[in-house]
């Protein structure tokens, strides 16, 4: 490995480090889409479609996929076998969604343990929480995945080339914002905002 494939910044350059750790364990290639839902099986993460939920009421279903459907991302809980259940919202597209399983994978892949007295929450990007990691590993998490998704190594070297945040984006397969986050986290943004904005 490069030093200039590796983020400014202590905590980023962790951040990457696991990141591309995760990547080895999957064997995928900086510059590929990593599906979290392949990795997800290495992960004891079981996936569930919000449809295959029987037990749930049809106001409760009705509520979730009307008016709190942008409250939610996912939800996820630990069986009593210690594999994780993970329940992601079917209204949001892919992008959105590869983002909150990675997320949820980073949890079990760095080893945080679930928060055992909290209760249904909402954490501040308004996801819901079947229960709370805390805000330091929620952070961790976050991170982790988003740079398991978009590798700061290729990230910049789409950029050199000239490449759009929208259209590396769509490489990925992860929203725009997200892109844009990366470029953020990673000091990337202020040399290429410019080229990647205006047109
Ligand atoms: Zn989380």
């Amino acid at each position: 490995m490069l030093v200039g494939d590796l983020p400014p910044g202590d905590k980023w350059r962790q951040f990457e480090l696991k990141a591309i750790g995760l990547r080895d364990f999957a064997r995928l290639r900086p510059d590929l889409p990593l599906d979290p839902f392949d990795l997800a099986q290495f992960a004891n993460l079981i996936v569930v479609r919000f449809d295959e939920l029987q037990e749930l009421n049809d106001s409760a279903r009705e509520h979730l996929l009307g008016p709190a459907a942008e409250q939610w991302s996912g939800g996820a809980c630990t069986l009593p076998n210690g594999m994780k259940l993970v329940v992601l919202n079917p209204n949001h597209g892919r992008a959105r969604t590869n983002a909150t399983l990675m997320e949820e994978i980073c949890h079990v892949f760095l080893g945080h343990e679930p928060n055992r007295l909290s209760i249904v929450t909402k954490d501040e990007r308004g996801k819901v929480m079947a229960r709370d990691y805390r805000k330091a590993d929620e952070e961790e998490a976050y991170g982790v995945g988003a740079a398991a998704l978009v590798p700061y190594s290729a990230l910049k070297r789409m950029l050199l080339r000239g490449k759009k945040s929208a259209e590396i984006a769509s490489h990925f397969r992860v929203s725009r914002e997200l892109v844009e986050y990366r470029m953020k986290v990673t000091r990337l943004w202020s040399e290429f905002r410019k080229a990647t904005v205006e047109r």
